[in-house]
């Protein structure tokens, strides 16, 4: 997004005009933005033939999103059997499609495997139920090193006690198991959590998944999660996707070299890929002063934008109604009852009733972790490709709201 000629604009369009064209509050995602991360990351591991970048499609899973990210060449991670269903709708091939469930029933990991993806598990148990039901089926699983990893600990999942991945401890576990019912693993995979910064954490992961692999010799794959981290802050920083590129191809192709293995190289991309290219545009329904602050509040609330509430987390707030007005500082609120603060003590452009504020890195657990809570509509979403603003997802009625109710 850049400010030109009086307005914020992506792709030339200014946000302004598309929110009046469709209504606020509303998403809006910029096509190029997700292209050029996609890019980003593929460039920077050029030298690995077989690599390959599967979309973490919790991150946003609307599936004309799903469709242009698969257009990409990306495959998609998958973590319930509905996002496997939408995966394929979105015309991603079975086996680019990679199913990595947490604490879920074998009866949902058998319908993955008639859906012909890849099946990634997580704990010994379910391994071993696997097994004695689909001996033929190649299986990859999720190991968990151990590592930590992440500033924020909501969302490090690599800690001992955490209930993602198989502890690397427990290896020679996984190996009876394979051993007993047969089963071929044909990946390992591991994700530690989100946002991590520090390159070195993907690179000592990487060892020990590669120790790990000369015990399998009939692994095709190896899966390193994700968890980049992207700036959401103006001067924050962000993983060094090029540097990791470099150090890891080199270690990666001199791995396979040595221990004569023809592997690809994965990576499962959720945030890293749609957070920046996402923006929401609430409208300021009322300016209200009290006897320290100054509140706006906006006709939005948690039920469209949960992660500062859920996780703390922080997103830019720019007013799109008045780009080069005085700065003043503000509190931005939602409309539901109960706290539901987007940002304390934000140094803002002048906010009168009725402007439009636009929240930045709103493309990643967003608008996929929207409700209805307080029986208000969610956002409308907007998807601009090819220089046009295209309508990806109408704004609900009261008859969607009731659409499931039974009246008795
Ligand atoms: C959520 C998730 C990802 C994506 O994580 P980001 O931090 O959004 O990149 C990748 N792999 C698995 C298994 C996940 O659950």
């Amino acid at each position: 997004m850049i400010l030109q000629d009086q307005a914020y604009r992506i792709q030339g369009l200014s946000l302004v005009e598309i929110t009046e064209q469709f209504g606020a509050p509303l998403y809006i995602y910029d096509a190029e933005k997700i292209k050029s991360q996609y890019l980003r990351l593929t460039d920077s591991f050029a030298k690995v033939k077989k690599f390959k970048a599967h979309y973490a499609c919790k991150a946003l899973s609307n599936v004309n999103i799903l469709r242009y990210i698969g257009k990409l060449g990306a495959g998609l991670d998958t973590v319930s059997i509905q996002e496997v269903q939408l995966g394929l709708k979105a015309g991603f091939k079975p086996q680019d499609i990679i199913y990595t469930p947490n604490g879920v029933s074998l009866t949902e990991i058998s319908k993955a495997v008639e859906l012909g993806v890849k099946i990634n598990i997580d704990n010994l148990s379910i391994l071993e139920q696997f097994g004695n039901a689909h001996k033929g089926v190649p299986v990859c699983v999720r190991i968990n090193p151990h590592i930590m990893a992440g500033g924020n600990s909501k969302i490090s999942v690599g800690h001992i006690d955490s209930k993602f991945g198989i502890s690397i401890h427990q290896t020679p576990h996984i190996k009876r198991i394979l051993d007993n019912t047969g089963l071929k693993l044909a990946g390992l995979h591991m994700h530690t959590g989100s946002d991590i910064l520090d390159v070195e954490v993907f690179l000592q992961a990487a060892e020990m998944l590669f120790d790990l692999a000369k015990e399998f010799p009939s692994l095709e794959y190896i899966d390193l999660g994700s968890g980049f981290k992207v700036p959401y802050k103006e001067d924050d920083h962000s993983t060094d996707i090029e540097y990791l590129g470099e150090m890891l191809s080199a270690r990666f192709l001199d791995f396979c070299k040595q221990n004569k293995k023809d592997l690809t190289l994965m990576f499962e991309p959720g945030k890293y890929l749609v957070s920046e290219s996402g923006y929401f545009v609430a409208s300021v329904n009322v300016i209200k002063q009290t006897t320290s602050m100054v509140f706006a509040g906006i006709d939005s609330g948690f039920n469209h934008l949960i992660r500062p509430m859920f996780y703390d987390s922080y997103h830019q707030i720019i007013n799109l109604s008045n780009p080069n007005g005085r700065e003043r500082y503000y509190s931005v609120v939602g409309y539901i009852c109960e706290t539901d603060t987007f940002g304390t003590n934000r140094k803002i452009n002048e906010i009168t009733e009725g402007d439009l504020l636009c929240f930045k890195n709103a493309g990643a657990y967003c608008f996929s972790m929207a409700s209805n809570y307080n029986s208000r509509f969610k956002p409308a979403e907007v998807f601009v490709i090819d220089g046009q603003a295209k309508l990806i997802r109408r704004r609900e009625t009261l008859e969607d709201l009731l659409q499931t109710t039974v009246e008795i």
